[in-house]
């Protein structure tokens, strides 16, 4: 059932977000993903419903860290929404359960950062069924539009919606489409550039994602494992060692696969992960033992540039380098330029690959879609089943 069709009147709704926004010193850089779950909201409160919102910010890893409390978020939904949201200070309790219960149609409850109790991301089932348990307490019903968690077996993403009637929220149901597009004949040729830093996340879905693409192009931090792998020097570079030899096995499942694997060839380097560090361009093959890549170098991005705008479907997920210090943001601003240029479908997929666009000054509408979700739509593409997804029977 969609949500236009689901009755809310004069219900109390459990709204899972994703309100996972970048933050630096306390403050919202890209307020994308808050913006991404109004229409949600805003259907369901002129539906007549009163909202439990519950997110996560980062990864407090089962602790109350303050600087991962979501009460800048309450303030930035609040603004945004052009209503008071009412911050409850915490996850689940006496307490919440009283202002849950005040709440009249209409109004609003963001809860604290959801990630602050361990049985929210617990591999244990039944821990996660308890809190799933406190959690039903605060609705009569349950709507999902967290799409950047929809790939985790979470308590407030899996185990809820089983308790309460549910359904998807619109922005779940508008990214599930676009990325049918990319995965039910998907117009070829059909590329898929990665990058960012979160090399362990991203390296599992590459194997799959061999076997359906034509072309892959990889930068940003994952990259210098690659490099490792082919045996050359990568200085003090973000590396897993431990992924080395599954890296190895990648890129001869790349060749006997036919799967062109772009690699930057240039390099831009600096002694330290700093803002001001000095940026010098090397060669992929010599990078100086005492310096680290921070991003790839200008004929690297045009080599990948030319790839991506061969291609007639893009998914792209992850900064080329790190584009937060001006001086390494070239190579993600040719490959998002790139992207715009795309005759076919272009994905922009990744909370920091999403802020990377506006940040260098993109418009939204440039790109096919830009989507919330990272981990989600990578997962998605490779095929897995997310656990976020079937709970909505989507
Ligand atoms: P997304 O959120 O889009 O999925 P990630 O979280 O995986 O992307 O990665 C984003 C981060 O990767 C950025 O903060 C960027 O600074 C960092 N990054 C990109 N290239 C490098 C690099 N060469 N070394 C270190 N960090 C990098
Ligand atoms: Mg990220």
């Amino acid at each position: 059932m969609s949500l236009k069709d689901f009755d809310v009147v004069g219900k109390r709704v459990f709204l899972r977000c994703d309100l996972n926004v970048p933050l630096k010193d306390g403050k919202i850089t890209d307020d994308g993903r808050i913006k991404a779950s109004l229409p949600t909201i805003k259907l369901l409160l002129d539906k007549g419903a009163s909202l439990v919102i519950a997110a996560h910010l980062g990864r407090p890893k089962g602790e109350a860290k303050p600087e991962l409390s979501l009460a800048p978020i309450a303030v930035r939904l609040s603004e945004l929404l052009g209503k008071p949201v009412t911050f409850a200070g915490a996850v689940i309790g006496s307490d919440v359960e009283e202002k849950a219960r005040a709440l009249k149609a209409g109004e609003v409850l963001l809860l604290e950062n959801i990630r602050y109790l361990a049985a929210e991301t617990s591999k244990d089932e039944s821990e996660r069924a308890e809190l799933a348990q406190e959690l039903a307490k605060l609705a009569d019903a349950y709507v999902g539009d967290g799409f950047g968690a929809v790939h985790r077996k979470h308590a407030s993403v899996f185990d809820l919606p089983k308790l309460l009637p549910h359904t998807a929220g619109t922005l779940v149901a508008a990214e599930v489409e676009v990325l049918k597009r990319l995965t039910i004949n998907p117009e070829r040729p059909y590329g898929v550039v990665l990058g960012g830093a979160k090399v362990s996340d991203k390296i599992g879905v590459i194997s799959n994602l061999l076997g359906k693409v034509d072309v892959m192009a990889i930068g940003g931090g994952m990259v210098f494992t690659f490099l490792a792998a082919q045996g050359k020097e990568i200085g003090s570079s973000l590396v897993e060692t431990d992924l080395i030899d599954t890296v190895k096995a990648l890129i001869k499942q790349a060749a006997d696969s036919g799967v062109k694997l772009v690699l930057p060839t240039d390099i831009l380097v600096a002694p330290t992960f700093s803002i001001d560090a000095s940026a010098t361009l090397v060669s992929a093959d010599a990078i100086p033992a005492d310096q680290m890549g921070l991003d790839i170098g200008p004929e690297s991005a045009e080599a990948f540039a030319d790839a991506i705008v061969a291609c007639k479907t893009v998914f792209w997920n992850g900064p080329m380098g790190v584009f937060e210090f001006p001086s390494f943001a070239n190579g993600t601003k040719v490959v998002a330029k790139a992207l715009t240029q795309v005759s076919g479908i272009s994905v922009v997929g990744g909370g920091d690959s999403a802020a990377a666009v506006r940040a260098l000054g993109f418009a939204d509408s440039e790109f096919g879609y830009i989507s919330t979700g990272g981990g989600a739509s990578l997962e998605y593409l490779e095929g897995k089943e997310l656990p976020g997804l079937s709970a909505l029977d989507l």
